[in-house]
């Protein structure tokens, strides 16, 4: 088989991997191949006959999962010489956790008391309902400040995920929380029973409730005896239940194949630990065979030497350091800059550099930290023309005119969920808030609801495309199209930039097109939503070109050819929010570990000297002075190119001074000082003279 030809003999020795010999863990570093070997693995097993109907591929996003089949298909292609016109195999079964959760329980829905209608609640619902059961339980009104919603949801997800108590979790993650357990336990339990009202499912119960289905022997028969062969890419990102059911579809018969690397671990937030990757081949009797991939294939020497030595610092050991057999490029480049702004057209002019020298825009890379990083260099391409396509926003998804037309959606699905009928009439002219609650609080046919005067003409429209909706006559993606006639002129009424948001539904029709069923398209979009209005799309960006900006957890697994990273400094690399325990500054450590390991041939890393904070304090926005990220002492200095070139751009002047403070006097004189104690002699540092650190 040729494919099988150009896998290294490791490599090779997994991807054929009997699957009668149990299960199989292959650990290894970044950019050794495991993907490859997966999808190789995938290709061989439907080349030996296994039906790709039967196959459970479990990647980190849709997108992933998509691209693996992609891969899986030309390596079909290549090996049986199969015509290019007869398409990737057709695997019905691949996805995230939450989303082959959510379609194994509409199946078996009606075998478990669900309704196979059930709306999934996306975190930002989840959390509207859980705000309104904390009000309606008059916890909002607590003497001493009870958690809010998102906190108060984050906890019960760190419960449920870790499986771990709530007093523990409270104990150690959230001690100010500690004193409210009774009331959160009040508050959850009005939370569940809302969801169940309403027959919704939040993003936990999926996972919840596919692992208690695993439990139930009958049920885990059933549903394991749906897969011949289960592939997990990134398992070291799974969390205690993802790891059961893993388990549990392997006890059942299931042949078991999963990659991941322990240095990439980044989802500790989520429940995720490294334990679950290392403890796994003990579970299994007998154990998992485990193997290692330990080449390279991705990075030049010199980009690999430089992340290994980060990695090298970490408390924990990982699986070995690579190597690579790839000829010398050039030393990473570690670029000080003024500040933002400097940092943003720094990058943007190396960018452009790099495509006069015949580099494609979408082969280059801007990643970091959080979304709201990329800000100052948004502005900077968007000024200079430069096309770019962000990931990892939710951007899109949380546009209110996408989820207007996603509540209409939703709520033909399913009449029970409030949510989606108050967001629905609430877009009805002429309904006030009283007649609104009496529409909730209406049972009976839609038809019968007397709908006050003003609001007669659109609200007729609305009962009937609702009749359509909910009818046999209900076509995909058809349907999309009748909901935003409905909405369009709502749009024109509640929106000044009407067009442009418009425009965006078109993209969201255009999107609808690929999905098979209006239930699959809203949950797979509330699972995984696209991260740009431009992801997904048609062929129409097909062959654009431009720049790819991008979250560090959402480039996971994806290589460049370059890759810039912005703001290497204390504050952003550690986040701030992570200075807290020793686990999350070495869960920050492997993100800037992924983020290096993403280059292929080039790799930057940029260290504005001040960066701008927002803040919700009274004092508002302010400047800090940064330190260059701890991530990178002194000693690995000798891995980097190290540039100041502080360019003036011809035209534009450097400003006469800072506009705002240079730092937080206030908060210095209560201590309070940026994270991070970096060397004053370090480069990258701001002048000592008048560093608060
Ligand atoms: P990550 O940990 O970042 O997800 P990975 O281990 O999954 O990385 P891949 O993405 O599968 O690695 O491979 C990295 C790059 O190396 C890809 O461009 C792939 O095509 C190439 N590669 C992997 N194995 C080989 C091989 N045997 N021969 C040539 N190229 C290879
Ligand atoms: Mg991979």
């Amino acid at each position: 088989m040729l494919a099988l030809a150009e896998l290294n003999p490791e490599q090779r020795l997994a991807a054929v991997h009997p699957p009668c010999s149990g299960p199989l863990l292959i650990i290894a570093g970044a950019g050794s191949g495991k993907t490859l070997t997966l999808a190789t693995r995938l290709a061989w097993l439907v080349h030996q006959g296994a039906d790709p109907q039967r196959l459970l591929l479990l990647t980190f996003s849709r997108r992933a999962a998509t691209e693996m089949g992609r891969r899986a298909g030309r390596l079909l292609h290549q090996s049986l010489g199969l015509s290019a016109g007869s398409g990737p195999p057709v695997l019905p079964w691949c996805g995230t956790f939450h989303s082959v959760a959510a379609r194994l329980l509409r199946d078996e829905a009606p075998r478990i008391g669900l309704a196979p209608g059930y709306t999934v609640l996306d975190r930002a619902d989840a959390q509207d309902l859980l705000a309104i059961a904390r009000q309606s339980l008059g916890l909002a009104a607590t003497e001493k400040r009870f958690p809010m919603a998102p906190t108060a949801l984050a906890i019960l997800s760190r419960t449920l995920n870790t499986r771990v108590p709530l007093a523990e979790v409270l104990r150690s993650q959230y001690p100010w929380c500690a004193e409210h357990e009774a009331e959160l336990q009040r508050l959850y339990a009005a939370f569940g029973a809302a969801k169940l009202q309403q027959q919704s499912l939040d993003f936990d119960d999926l996972l919840v409730s596919w692992w208690h289905l695993m439990q139930k022997p009958a049920m885990a028969q059933r549903i394991a005896a749906r897969f011949d062969h289960v592939l997990v890419d990134e398992v070291q990102d799974i969390n205690q239940l993802q790891a059961d059911v893993l388990h549990a579809l392997a006890a059942q018969g299931c042949t078991l194949t999963a990659v991941g690397d322990d240095a990439q671990s980044i989802y500790a937030f989520r429940g995720a630990n490294v334990r679950h990757i290392l403890d796994f081949p003990q579970r299994f009797d007998p154990p998992a065979r485990v193997l290692a991939l330990q080449r390279n294939y991705r990075s030049t020497p010199q980009v690999l030497a430089a992340s290994n030595a980060v990695m090298e610092q970490a408390s924990e050991r990982y699986s070995k350091a690579l190597w690579t057999e790839r000829a010398g490029g050039c030393k990473p480049r570690l670029v000080t800059v003024e500040d933002e702004a400097g940092q943003a057209r720094g990058v943007a002019d190396a960018v452009l550099a790099l495509r006069e020298t015949g580099l494609a825009l979408t082969r280059q890379a801007v990643l970091f930290r959080t979304a709201h990083h990329s800000m100052a260099l948004e502005l900077e391409l968007l000024r200079r023309g430069i096309p770019f396509v962000k990931f990892g926003g939710l951007k899109f998804m949380e546009a209110a005119h996408v989820k207007d037309v996603l509540a209409l959606l939703r709520w033909a699905d399913n009449p029970h969920s409030r949510l989606a009928a108050l967001r629905t009439a609430r877009l009805v002219p002429g309904m006030g808030p009283a007649s609104v609650k009496r529409l909730l609080d209406h049972s009976g046919p839609l038809a019968a609801f007397k709908s006050p005067a003003a609001a007669a003409g659109p609200w007729a429209e609305l009962v009937q495309l609702m009749a359509h909706l909910r009818s046999a006559d209900a076509r995909w993606p058809d349907d999309l199209q009748r909901v935003i006639a409905w909405y369009r002129p709502q749009a024109e009424r509640l929106h000044d930039d009407a067009r442009v948001r418009l425009a965006d539904l078109e993209q969201l029709a255009r999107i609808a097109a690929g999905h098979a069923s209006r239930e699959r398209f809203i949950t797979e979009l509330t699972l995984d939503p696209p991260q740009s209005s431009s992801d997904e799309a048609g062929p129409p960006q097909r062959d654009e070109d431009y720049l790819i900006l991008s979250t560090i957890h959402s480039a996971k697994g994806q290589e460049w050819n370059a890759v810039h990273v912005l703001n290497v400094v204390d504050g952003c690399l550690p986040a701030d929010m992570a200075t807290g325990s020793a686990a999350e500054i070495e869960e920050e450590r492997r993100l800037l570990y992924v983020a290096m390991t993403r280059a292929k041939d080039e790799l930057s890393l940029w260290v504005p000297q001040r960066f701008h904070v927002t803040q919700q304090r009274a004092w508002g926005d302010r400047h800090l002075y940064a330190l260059r990220s701890r991530f990178v002492p002194p000693e690995l200095l000798l891995h980097f190119d190290l540039l100041d070139p502080v360019v003036t751009p011809a035209g534009a002047p450097r400003e006469a001074g800072p506009a705002a403070p240079l730092f937080d006097l206030a908060a210095a004189l209560r201590g309070g000082w940026p994270s991070g104690a970096g060397s004053d002699d370090a480069p990258g540092t701001a002048d000592p003279g008048q560093n608060p650190a």
